[in-house]
């Protein structure tokens, strides 16, 4: 390869250094770090300082936290009418339009993700907000009718409590919204901690969110690093729920240290995630698709679709027609507008990329395009080569573990059973997708493969309406739809006698 293949985007210009300042928000108020400790995050892709952030301790996890609680048992919040929390989550929805491009460029500049992704996703974070307001309003439980002429009974639908949420840099308004409106929606209260490396547009949410109107306490924002702040938010006696989103071994850390105070978790964690072509397939389209799922978000995502599973007789023209593809993706400087694929989130990350990539080519593997980092003029940030390695085997860590890059991992089939043993092979299970021209193929692929997610003739269209999420270690729980809603409610039975009709014991 060499750079000339690809279409880079150059710097368009330098962003200047306007600073943005991020606190944390607890019990309605912008407050420092109690000891005065800040950090600062500069653009992965330009390198230019971006936000200078409060560096939450312990104890302001703690004041967050109890902030959170005092809300939840003083019942405001959680008695509030469905009414009027939907109302508080349409207006919010109204000022993240109103504030769509300040915070699509602050993400843009701590993420490295382009400009129009970006403001797409802040569009899509409203209607998240939107959605969740109707599922206020909807809201009930059940009545049972049926259990004799003396007895009626109730399943009521109570809020959880208190929620941490926890979020990772990828996507962070947008994961944010998948979670914070759908628990104010049930009534609980929460305490969000936003990943270090993408800090700055939680914290205007939280402006937004104030300016609404919502009541001090309800939700509290905390800045900082998983340790201490992280972990307080997932150990603390006074936490009734953890919703998170990030790595599966985070996850797993997050699961025990709920443990001991039986919280619930909700993960969203990891998956390997993949497309398979039967012979029929409409390659036109799954070309394009294959294209868009490996390298949108530059493949630092968790519906990435990392591996493609082709019937043989097809591969080698697919893998012909995906590279030839990907040397048309325009990848740089994340606020030109026409940049389809921006910066790696640091360093460490683009090193972790590429020593996949490195260890399947030791092992053997063939890199049909690109494996290694890119230089992009103007800009001083971490990039890298879109990138299809085929000649592997389903036991290499390329063909199996996250990646979290824009690195595609090529394997093929002859048989459904093939396909599906394929599929099923990775300990993850959050997507997959299924193309062939027939729908019986379709439909036995999407029953028989383990995921939470099954696309069939497309890949990643998402709706606020239909739940998200994994299963095996891709996480527990959903996000989204109504299901998203019920995560964060728990159900009360109320049992009622109707008379005097009860038998006494004694
Ligand atoms: P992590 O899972 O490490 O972090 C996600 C969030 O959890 C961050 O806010 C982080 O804080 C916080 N956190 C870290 N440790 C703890 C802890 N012990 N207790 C509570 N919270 C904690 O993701 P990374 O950002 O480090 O990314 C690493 C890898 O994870 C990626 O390469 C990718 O494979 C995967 N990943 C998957 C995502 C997905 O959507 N499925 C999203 C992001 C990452 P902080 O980082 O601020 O210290």
């Amino acid at each position: 390869m060499t750079v000339h293949d690809l279409t880079l985007i150059p710097a368009k210009s330098q962003p200047e250094d306007a600073l943005h300042n991020a606190q944390h928000l607890i019990d309605g108020a912008w407050v420092d770090s109690a000891d005065g400790a800040v950090f600062e995050r500069r653009s992965p892709a330009h390198g230019t300082l971006v936000s200078r952030i409060a560096k939450g301790g312990a104890s302001d996890a703690e004041a967050a936290i109890l902030a959170a609680r005092r809300a939840f048992d003083a019942g405001d919040w959680a008695q509030m009418s469905g009414k009027d929390r939907a109302a508080l989550l349409l207006k919010t929805a109204d000022l993240i339009d109103e504030n769509r491009a300040r915070i699509a460029r602050l993400e843009v500049l701590e993420s490295g993700k382009p400009i129009s992704q970006a403001e797409a996703e802040i569009e899509g974070a409203a209607d998240l907000w939107r959605f969740a307001a109707s599922l206020a309003r909807t809201l009930h439980g059940d009545s049972h009718n049926s259990l004799g002429k003396d007895m009626l009974a109730m399943v009521l639908k109570e809020p959880i409590g208190v929620v941490s949420l926890i979020t990772p840099w990828n996507f962070p308004f947008l994961i944010v919204s998948q979670k914070l409106p759908f628990a104010l929606a049930a009534g609980c209260t929460c305490v969000v901690k936003p990943s270090e490396l993408t800090p700055s547009t939680t914290g205007i949410l939280g402006e937004l969110l104030m300016q609404a109107g919502l009541p001090a306490g309800v939700v509290n924002i905390v800045q900082g690093f998983g340790d201490p702040v992280g972990s307080i938010l997932t150990s603390h006696p006074a936490v009734d729920m953890v919703s998170f989103t990030g790595s599966t071994q985070v996850g797993k850390a997050i699961e025990k240290a709920a443990a001991d105070t039986l919280k619930k978790v909700a993960s969203e964690l990891g998956g390997k995630n993949p497309q398979v072509l039967f012979a029929d397939a409409d390659i036109d389209s799954a070309v394009d698709a294959i294209v868009f799922g490996i390298y949108f978000n530059a493949g630092e995502c968790c519906n990435s679709g990392s591996r493609i599973i082709v019937h043989e007789d097809i591969a080698q023209e697919v893998t012909r027609r995906v590279v030839a593809l990907s040397r048309k993706v325009p990848f740089g400087d994340p606020l030109h507008p026409d940049t389809k694929v921006g910066a790696i989130i640091h360093q460490g990350h683009q090193d972790k990329i590429n020593s996949y990539v490195q260890e399947a080519v030791a092992a053997g593997a063939k890199v049909e395009i690109g494996g290694a980092p890119i230089q992009v003029d103007g800009l001083e940030g971490a990039f890298f080569a879109p990138t299809v390695v085929s000649s592997l085997t389903a036991d290499m860590p390329i063909a199996r573990e996250e990646v979290f890059g824009p690195v595609l991992a090529v394997l093929t089939f002859r048989t459904m059973d093939e396909a599906i043993a394929l599929a099923n092979g990775a300990n993850y299970g959050l997507s997959a997708g299924v193309w062939s021209e027939n729908i019986h193929t379709c439909l036995e692929f999407s029953r028989r493969v383990q995921a939470g997610t099954v696309w069939t003739n497309t890949w990643m269209d998402g709706f606020s309406e239909l739940p998200f999420g994994g299963v095996k270690e891709s996480g527990q729980g959903r996000e989204l739809g109504r299901y998203g809603l019920e995560e964060f409610m728990e159900l009360k039975t109320v049992q009622m006698r109707i008379g005097r009709s009860r038998t006494h014991w004694i």
